[in-house]
């Protein structure tokens, strides 16, 4: 039981993430987005705001954020406007922030997460609006100044918010999560939070359990980690209780997370909070989003998991965890799709892919784009497994991990080499049983009495002698038949 549970409180969230889009240029202007280049060589005067110049809409950046509303299940503005956001910053010297402030881009839609609890829980989709990004202070490297580094200035963002229907840090977690996959999925933001393309602020409260209205909500902003935003989460839902059960009241006020020790801290209140003094852009026309347009880009999306797990679980007859782990990322799923429809038996595709294809993904810490195995060598694995020509084991064993190494060597004479062909000679398996059996003619007799447990110790002792490469599948038809 959580501290806020043990005292009658509920903790309630809603999250408002900024996903850092993978268009080349920037959000209203051509210049070029790009990590880790020269420190303000990628400013023009237009993403300086400069007198005089002119901005422009991205048209792929309009394209990424309709594409996130339609796997989100939003509503898409026809009519989008675009305003200024008035506020100073020395990491945003132009003294305003061009967003959509009434009429986002993508609004009223939901996204599905999976609870601890395995059952899947709707969260609903506020809005979904586009922005720009600002520069970056720097505030490490020089031991006397603040440095300004204005490249990600103007980098289109879209900011994804909640209803307020998280109620705990792991549905927090499991959302972030969803997002994350969901914008790789679209191809529309490389999601890495480490490298600030995801941010999230985190509006977090408490109330009484089963009272129906909110409590006095806190923002912490600018998390650049899910398990930062969980640890938030805990301290405000434990701060907050305090505050409650002292008899003092909540301020509305804004704080940050502090990363060492785990605490929030306050950044500023209510009364000091900004007035942005929000106008429309007079330098951009509203742009029109029509219908045609919507089906373009609908028919350019991926197929989500969301369509391809029901699809996997009907055509394949595979469990739903199985399912999951094959869609966890595009890629994956990509490639185990095409195993799948030529392997002859998909279970033991899903096996190989989840097994030792998944484990070497894991170990590297690589994506399956540089996996050594083609997919028409995992196929001849399959078709020996499924031949039962070699054993489960000795190909996640030996074989593929044997293959791994030489991605040129044919999987059949592999197995070869390495031994593990399976010896499924009707010949040799007889010889085999008859020997093992000859052994034991006192419990061949209490079998045949009906002591049928002694099976499996036929079965030990004959593939024991065969040094593992007898068929088991044939040896126990055989060794069935000479028993009876
Ligand atoms: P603002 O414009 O000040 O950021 P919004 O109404 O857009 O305010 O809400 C921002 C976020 O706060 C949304 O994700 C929403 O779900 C969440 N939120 C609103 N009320 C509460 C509350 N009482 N507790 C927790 N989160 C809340
Ligand atoms: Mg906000």
């Amino acid at each position: 039981m959580t501290y806020w549970e043990s005292k009658g409180y509920e903790v309630v969230i809603g999250l408002e993430v900024h996903a850092q889009l993978s268009t080349e240029s920037k959000m209203y202007c051509g210049d070029p987005v790009e990590y880790g280049t020269m420190p303000n060589s990628l400013t023009s005067p237009i993403s300086l705001g400069l007198p005089g110049t002119l901005p422009k809409i991205n048209q792929e950046a309009i394209n990424y954020a309709i594409k996130m509303g339609l796997a989100c299940h939003t509503s898409i503005e026809r009519i989008n406007g675009f305003a200024r956001k008035n506020y100073f910053y020395p990491d945003l010297p132009k003294g305003y922030q061009v967003t959509q402030d009434k009429t986002p881009i993508c609004y009223n839609g939901h996204l599905d997460i999976v609870t601890e609890q395995g059952s899947s829980k709707r969260i609903g989709i506020q809005r979904i609006h586009l922005e720009e990004d600002a520069g970056k202070s720097i505030h490490d490297i020089d031991p006397y100044n603040s440095l300004v580094d204005l490249n990600r200035a103007g980098t289109a963002l879209i900011e994804i918010v909640t209803d307020p229907d998280l109620r705990s840090p792991e549905e927090a977690q499991a959302y972030l999560r969803e997002i994350r996959k969901m914008v790789r999925y679209l191809d529309i933001c490389d999601g890495n939070m480490e490298e600030g393309s995801l941010r999230c602020d985190a509006n977090i409260s408490v109330r009484k359990i089963g009272s129906t209205e909110y409590g006095q909500r806190v923002e912490v902003k600018n998390m650049n980690s899910i398990r930062h935003v969980m640890k938030a989460i805990e301290y405000e839902a434990t701060r907050q209780i305090d505050e409650i059960e002292a008899g003092n009241a909540i301020a509305q006020e804004t704080r940050s997370f502090n990363a060492t020790d785990h605490s929030t801290f306050a950044l500023r209140s209510k009364e000091d909070s900004m007035d942005y003094r929000y106008f429309p852009e007079p330098d951009l026309i509203p742009i029109h989003v029509s219908d045609e347009d919507i089906e373009a880009i609908k028919k350019a999306m991926p197929e989500l998991p969301r369509e391809s797990i029901p699809r996997l679980m009907e055509t394949y007859g595979l469990s739903m965890y199985d399912a999951q782990l094959l869609t966890e990322d595009r890629d994956f799923a990509h490639f185990a799709n095409g195993i799948l429809e030529q392997s002859p038996d998909a279970k033991i595709a899903v096996n190989l892919l989840i097994g030792p294809v998944r484990s070497w993904m894991n170990e590297m810490g690589q994506s399956i784009a540089a996996y050594p195995l083609s997919a028409a060598i995992l196929l001849e694995v399959i078709e020996l497994l499924a031949n039962n020509l070699i054993s489960f084991s000795s190909a996640s064993q030996k074989l593929i991990p044997h293959l791994q190494k030489h991605p040129q060597e044919a999987a059949s004479e592999a197995s070869k080499a390495l031994g593990i062909i399976q010896n499924n000679d009707e010949k040799y398996l007889e010889a085999l049983i008859d020997g093992v059996l000859a052994e034991n003619q006192d419990k061949v007799k209490a079998y045949k009495q009906g002591k049928t447990g002694l099976l499996g110790m036929f079965m030990g002792q004959i593939m024991k002698k065969s040094g593992g490469k007898a068929d088991p599948k044939q040896t126990s038809i055989l060794l069935r038949e000479k028993l009876s």
